[in-house]
């Protein structure tokens, strides 16, 4: 394949002062020797591979030096795309990097797409897509759990995993073939069925397990979605507050991602909170008696939890009532805040309403209770204490999409040796599962799937 030569801004978050501009593919080298000039003499294509030169960049056009600047040389394939790679560090900040991103684009280099830069990295086989799509995650990370799964993804954990299953079904398959070839055998078609059942299990129980992280993995992926409900005045601006300030969303800086969005999370030992917007509000009032219940529990069923405030210094009301059937059968964590002040709830009550669901007391104003709730909240999407770092997660929806579809075509083939179907209707079932896993590493995937997955990143990667 042959490529042309793409530049972009590419700098990492949090290192202030200094930007970086990535140039990368065949013409590398020669567009930056037209305009850097080394303090040393030397040219860009004469020195040693993964160096760094200091020097200027001189704007042909005026022959006047425009920036002073550290260039990274590296020769492919040993680079993030493969291919010839030059990264200019700037120390003039945005001015400065824009400006030496347009002199680099006046002679030669084309402006890269959203992407791009990773793109040609799955292209030119240095990453599978599913380790490219790592590489997205780990731009959106909002905690350091979500980090490592991203991480782990991009190390190839998954794809690893996949291309394991990938190779137990290919041998299912050429038992199958033999079979299909010396039909005549009757004790090779009852190996083969005896094998095909066996193997075939150990392919479904490993998806299953796959597809079970992926409740978390998504969480931690996209952030959980929180609602805080309860009467009006008893705590929940408090709750928000809390919340908000004691746990920012962290930003990390790893070198060569950029983050173009911070959003509003907030990261609980770990579990992205996303605090939901609904209606403009992340806190809802009186929603039952707005909609009633059965609208509000639509309204609240978007949720993945709701944190529900009631007042430990007014008796329970109707409409704290009302607000327990509204969020039946969903995860909850029940707040009693106002401990300070003194008793007029009913807290055998209010345990009777709670039921199952986590009961955490709290007084906002003296700041008591709230790690408790940081607990309870954390306990019920880690249970206990499961380590990210060590585990592989899904998080993807295009792969839990993909790993469904493998599940079902899994089952209709171990089926189909149940029922003593044909065996080569399994045999089309068994090729669909394979085709299936390999496109969760892309191979086998549409060219415009492919551009649509790049289009997603931000600029410079
Ligand atoms: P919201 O209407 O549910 O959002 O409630 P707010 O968070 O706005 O709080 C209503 C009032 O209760 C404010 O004056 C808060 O300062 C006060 N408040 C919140 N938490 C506590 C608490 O734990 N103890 C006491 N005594 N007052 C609180
Ligand atoms: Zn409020």
């Amino acid at each position: 394949m042959e490529f042309d030569t793409i530049a972009a801004i590419s700098t990492p978050m949090g290192e202030g002062a200094i930007a970086i501009v990535r140039l990368s593919g065949p013409q590398a080298f020669e567009i930056a020797d037209v305009l850097f000039k080394g303090v040393s003499g030397k040219k860009v294509k004469e020195v040693p591979t993964h160096t760094i030169h200091y020097g200027n960049i001189i704007d042909p056009g005026t022959g006047q030096v425009a920036e002073e600047v550290m260039v990274s040389v590296m020769k492919g394939p040993k680079t993030f795309t493969k291919e010839d790679v030059v990264e200019i560090n700037c120390h003039g900040g945005l001015v400065s990097v824009n400006r030496v991103l347009q002199l680099l684009l006046n002679h030669g280099a084309r402006l890269a797409e959203p992407g791009e830069f990773t793109k040609r990295a799955f292209l030119n086989g240095r990453i599978d897509l599913s380790q490219a799509e790592a590489v997205m995650d780990l731009i959106r990370a909002k905690t350091d759990r979500a980090m490592n799964v991203a991480l782990g993804q991009m190390e190839g954990r998954l794809s690893k995993l996949i291309r394991g299953l990938r190779q137990e079904i290919l041998e299912i398959l050429a038992h199958v073939e033999v079979n299909i070839d010396y039909p005549e055998y009757d004790d090779v078609e009852e190996m083969t069925h005896q094998m095909l059942l066996e193997k075939s299990a150990i392919v479904k129980k490993e998806i299953e397990k796959l597809l079970r992280t992926s409740q978390q993995g998504k969480i931690l992926r996209e952030g959980l979605s929180t609602v805080i409900v309860g009467r009006p005045n008893v705590g929940k601006s408090s709750l928000l507050n809390s919340l908000v300030h004691e746990n920012k969303a962290i930003v990390t800086d790893i070198p060569g991602t950029t983050r173009d969005v911070i959003e509003e999370y907030v990261n609980v030992r770990g579990v992205p909170l996303r605090l939901l917007d609904t209606a403009g509000i992340r806190e809802t009032e009186d929603i039952v008696e707005r909609i009633g219940v059965e609208k509000s529990r639509q309204v609240l069923k978007e949720a993945d939890l709701l944190l529900l405030v009631l007042n430990y210094s007014d008796e329970l009301s109707v409409e704290d009532e009302n607000l327990f059937k509204a969020v039946e059968g969903m995860d909850v964590i029940v707040i009693v805040n106002k401990t300070d002040l003194p008793a007029k709830v009913d807290m055998d009550k209010v345990r009777t309403l709670a039921g199952n669901h986590k009961l955490v007391t709290t007084s906002l104003l003296a700041e008591q209770g709230v790690d408790e709730l940081e607990e309870a909240i954390a306990s019920l999407f880690f249970s206990g204490s499961i380590e990210a770092g060590d585990m592989t997660y899904v998080s993807n929806t295009r792969h839990i999409a993909l790993l469904n579809q493998a599940l079902n075509t899994i089952n209709e083939a171990i089926q189909g040796v149940e029922m003593g179907t044909p065996i080569d209707i399994v045999q089309i079932d068994l090729t669909r599962t394979w085709e299936l896993l390999g496109e969760i590493i892309g191979d086998s995937v549409h060219e415009s799937l492919i551009d649509q997955l790049f289009s997603q990143f931000c600029l410079g990667k």
